[in-house]
């Protein structure tokens, strides 16, 4: 038996008829207009008795146990099937974590939302999964240069470009495109009250476009401060950002032949961390952050890695910074994945992730400068444990095949 997929999606745009706190800038952006909707797009993937739904949502973040609560209602209806939830990151939707409300004590997500969206990405995960079909695989890495920079430390990018391509077996035609680069989604800036998925709208039209199938867009390492290098902040900017992302890609793509694929893996490891961040824990204290820390003060999150093809896809709770992001591609290539993928933001968002050796609490996390991304992180472990963590999925150390929900 070979790999087989399936593919759905749904429109998560919220409803202005209720006002609607934009999330990823400062707090109190109420959403004016919607200029392109936001959605969930969901890929499963199934050879033998591994199957698992990759589901892009076009949001700031989402936490771990609300996507737990998505992933219990997909099994009861799937049970063999395993649920990534990862969040897009785009700016310019709603506030899903709570902090960008209209004041300092008052979270920003609506509850009739959330409500809403988690049935509509159990669902559409569900569709994707009924839609499974027999197919071969292209992969191309391809680097995307000048349209990204890192704005904390100009010297370390990350340009890459990650294209996956589902074909038919028989025909070779697409049947879906998953597009991963490591950049925010905030070529429209802060004074932008449109909803938007800002370059990954582009993005994936040009793709479909070209392949009459459809294409979802990700993100890879994108913290610590991988951010657009666009000449303005218009919609015309994000729209040429996508296209030249969509052409490298179909580029890419059209110079590399299918393979099949017999079998994929895919492993879980869930892991313990501090939360040390005082704003944070201020944040849940006051409610604003939803979730539950263990007695001990940490926190679990969880990582996991799908080897399909020649590539390795290593997904990853948050914001992990590029530096971090190219060891951990190198580290995927040594351990034998030709093309090696990280997907952020995936089944949690704990904020930047960043290595140890660069965390610099600031003195006042009111007024970071130049460490705001330790101000908006669960603290100075984190790097190293997702690091640990990929190397016990790597080793199969602690890993673990599914995870078994109460
Ligand atoms: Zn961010």
């Amino acid at each position: 038996m070979t790999l087989s997929v399936g593919y759905a999606q749904s429109v998560i745009t919220p409803s202005l008829e209720r006002p609607v706190f934009l999330a990823g800038f400062g707090r109190n952006r109420r959403a004016a207009s919607v200029h392109d909707d936001l959605y969930a797009r969901a890929l499963a993937l199934r050879a033998h008795d591994v199957a698992v739904i990759v589901v892009a949502a076009d949001l700031i973040g989402l936490a771990r146990h609300e996507i737990q609560t998505i992933e219990r209602v997909v099994q009861e209806q799937a049970p063999a099937a395993q649920l990534i939830v990862a969040a897009t990151h785009t700016h310019h939707g709603p506030d899903t974590l709570g902090l960008w409300g209209p004041d300092a004590m008052t979270r920003g997500v609506d509850a009739h939302y959330v409500a809403q969206l988690q049935q509509t990405l159990a669902t559409t995960a569900l569709q994707a999964y009924q839609q499974l079909q027999p197919v071969s695989l292209r992969i191309a890495s391809t680097q995307v240069t000048g349209i990204a920079r890192n704005a904390r430390n100009p010297a370390i990018t990350d340009e890459e470009l990650s294209c996956l391509q589902f074909v038919d077996v028989e025909t070779r035609r697409p049947l879906a495109t998953l597009l991963v680069y490591p950049c925010h989604p905030e070529v429209l800036w802060d004074d932008n009250p449109h909803i938007s998925s800002d370059y990954l709208c582009s993005m994936r039209r040009t793709v479909e476009y070209s392949t009459g199938a459809p294409c979802m867009g990700m993100v890879g390492a994108l913290g610590g401060m991988m951010t657009p290098a666009m000449p303005g902040n218009r919609f015309e900017d994000a729209e040429r950002m996508g296209v030249i992302l969509g052409e490298a890609a179909l580029t890419a793509l059209a110079e590399t032949a299918p393979q099949n694929v017999d079998a994929i893996d895919y492993r879980r490891h869930l892991f313990a961390t501090p939360l040390t961040n005082p704003l944070f824990q201020m944040a849940m204290q006051a409610g604003l952050l939803t979730g539950q820390l263990n007695a001990d003060g940490s926190l679990t999150t969880e990582a996991s890695l799908l080897s399909i093809g020649d590539a390795a896809i290593f997904f990853m709770p948050g914001e992990v910074l590029p530096q971090l992001g190219l060891a951990y591609k190198t580290t995927l290539r040594a351990a034998g994945a030709r093309h090696a993928v990280l997907i952020g933001l995936a089944n949690d968002e704990l904020g930047y992730i960043l290595p140890a050796e660069e965390f610099v609490y600031p003195d006042n996390p009111f007024e970071p400068g130049d460490h705001y991304e330790e101000s908006m992180s669960v603290g100075v472990e984190i790097g190293s444990a997702l690091t640990a963590a990929l190397d016990a999925l790597l080793h199969n150390h602690h890993a673990i095949r599914r995870i078994e929900h109460e």
